[in-house]
């Protein structure tokens, strides 16, 4: 299961986190500060595409594609219970985060289908950082569940899936210094690349990207096992 593989030692974790405390409070101006001043205009972004009209079939749910309409279908086996999964429509090739929820049938209401949005890699971090899922994340103290839940991106034209640990650190200028030492060997390699604007693996310059909301029982399954490392 993705998730636990994902998930980093508690080490490089914190390390990520003072990172990305760091890189929020220069884009946010920080926590104290939003609480006395007006906050910081925030660009709008287009969001994801998505559906919630979603039906069971037998062992299996069919949605229409939020992009082209076309209909797909999933095995609700191949459903993580708390990642989900993820899959291309068969139409039109764009990518698709499928709650995990639809198999255990948890928060039906809330949870919905998103289709990937292109965006070009340049402007990545600008989407990211002002991207109202991540702000509300980060008002909620937890931005370091979108490591393992609530950020996909793959490589628009030969769908590479890159890391959501290198995404969420990719920088805004040029001249801004990354920290590699949280990085795995591969997601050095995926930083390098981006951060010259194109996959590694085909040199296109576009991603197809998801940010979704996290749902509850995701939050408390993570909740659940940074408590058990504690003990641990
Ligand atoms: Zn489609
Ligand atoms: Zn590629």
């Amino acid at each position: 299961m993705d998730f636990w593989k994902r998930k980093k030692t508690p080490e490089t974790q914190t390390e990520t986190n003072t990172n990305a405390h760091e890189r929020l409070e220069k884009v946010s101006g920080g926590k104290e500060t939003r609480v006395s001043e007006p906050p910081q205009k925030r660009l709008k972004i287009p969001l994801n595409r998505t559906t919630n009209d979603v039906k069971f079939v037998r062992n299996s749910i069919v949605f229409p594609c939020p992009i082209c309409s076309e209909w797909n279908s999933m095995e609700l086996e191949d459903l993580d219970p708390i990642t989900g999964g993820e899959m291309m429509c068969l139409h039109c090739q764009v990518v698709f985060h499928i709650p995990g929820g639809y198999r255990t049938r948890t928060e039906l209401q809330k949870i919905k289908i998103y289709a990937g949005l292109p965006v070009a890699i340049r402007k990545f971090p600008i989407f990211y950082w002002n991207h109202p899922v991540v702000h509300e994340l980060d008002e909620q103290g937890i931005t370091q569940i979108i490591i393992q839940y609530g950020l996909w991106g793959f490589c628009q034209r030969c769908h590479h899936q890159f890391s959501p640990a290198v995404l969420m650190n990719l920088p805004q200028t040029r001249g801004e210094i990354v920290d590699y030492r949280s990085l795995s060997s591969e997601e050095m390699m995926e930083m390098k690349a981006l951060r010259t604007g194109s996959c590694p693996y085909c040199s296109h310059r576009i991603l197809l990207v998801i940010i979704s909301d996290v749902p509850h029982y995701v939050i408390s399954a993570s909740e659940n096992i940074s408590h058990r490392w504690e003990e641990g």
